[in-house]
């Protein structure tokens, strides 16, 4: 998973109408190791906004066309946009009223011009290390912490926004639930180290032979799911087999002690816009072919398709 809090340097989007001043900006923050980018109107602020994900926009109030205000409603109102920190830099000066109306539309921090370059800098350096900390929580709050993939709570969230995307493209989805066979025993022979181990490995493996726009994720326990998105049927199937195979030739070798285990798959595919299926129908129906894949012997897959 990259990690985008660990990036080098901040990007810092600046946004006023007048070239004085933003060459002002640039010149406070320009040796600070920022990435420094410029907007002339609210309107390229929000263009600008979308296209380059800042890590903090600093913006003027007063601007011809839609101003400060209106801007920050609009980043806010966005999910592509709605989590950049915005910085008011205005001239309107930081009466009450200013301040609150400000922060009701979104705004994090407030400054007067004309500024004094070291209150704005020391402000700018606050408001990215917040940011920074946001940034590792919400990664830490989607990723697994035994195997470092995706956990649960991120999967439902991308099932949701891939069924959606699915839908509104007419795309088809194939999610695959994938559980490793016997692992009780696995962990009662070679002991709990070991068991972990192994998990960590077919997370490594499950990751390695999907393509990149595919998500996987640990689901619990011994149990993964793979969304693969646009993606037929058949070609569902020879992924699954092609983890199913990359699995059974390995040979998980950990503190001296070796095991061969295999994993069974239960494949769903359907054309989502057609069902109008959840996703919770979608995982029940994977579900339920992985527990037919255990029944006719493991080390399999099946898989079931939507009549329609
Ligand atoms: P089946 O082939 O039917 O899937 O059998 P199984 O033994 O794999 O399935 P079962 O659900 O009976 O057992 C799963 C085991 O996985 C039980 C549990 O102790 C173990 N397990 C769950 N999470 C972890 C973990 O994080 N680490 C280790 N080492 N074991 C785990
Ligand atoms: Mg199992
Ligand atoms: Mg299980």
């Amino acid at each position: 998973m990259s990690s985008s809090a660990n990036k080098k340097t901040s990007k810092i989007l600046v946004v006023d109408d007048q070239e004085d001043n933003r060459d002002l900006v640039e010149a406070v923050l320009e040796d600070n190791d920022y990435t420094i980018i410029m907007a002339k109107d609210g309107d390229e602020g929000i263009a600008v906004a979308q296209k380059e994900d800042p890590d903090l926009i600093l913006l003027d109030v007063q601007m011809p066309g839609i101003d400060g205000f209106e801007v920050c409603e609009r980043l806010k109102a966005d999910p592509a946009t709605e989590h950049i920190p915005i910085i008011f830099v205005t001239a309107l000066g930081s009466s009450e009223a200013n301040v609150v109306k400000g922060l009701k539309a979104g705004a994090y921090d407030f400054i007067s011009k004309p500024f004094n370059g070291g209150e704005l800098l020391a402000r700018v350096s606050v408001m990215l290390k917040i940011r920074q900390r946001e940034e590792v929580a919400k990664e830490e709050s989607n990723t697994d912490v035994l195997t470092s993939i995706y956990n649960r709570r991120f999967m439902e969230r991308r099932l949701s926004e891939e069924l959606t995307r699915c839908v509104g493209d007419n795309q088809r989805l194939v999610c695959l639930f994938i559980d490793i066979d016997h692992f009780k025993s696995i962990n009662d022979t070679f002991g709990h180290p070991f068991g972990d181990y192994v998990i960590k490995e077919v997370a490594r493996l499950l990751c390695e032979t999907v393509r990149g726009c595919d998500t996987v994720a640990r689901w619990g326990g011994e149990e993964f799911l793979a969304l693969l998105p646009g993606t037929e049927t058949k070609d569902g199937i020879a992924v699954a087999e092609r983890i199913r195979l990359a699995i059974e030739k390995q040979t998980f070798s950990f503190e001296g002690k070796k095991a061969k285990v295999t994993v069974s798959t239960g494949l769903y595919g359907s054309r989502p816009k057609t069902t109008g299926e959840t996703s919770e129908e979608i995982i029940r129906k994977a579900d339920e072919a992985l527990y037919k894949a255990k029944h006719e012997g493991r080390n399999l897959v099946v898989a079931s398709e939507a009549k329609h």
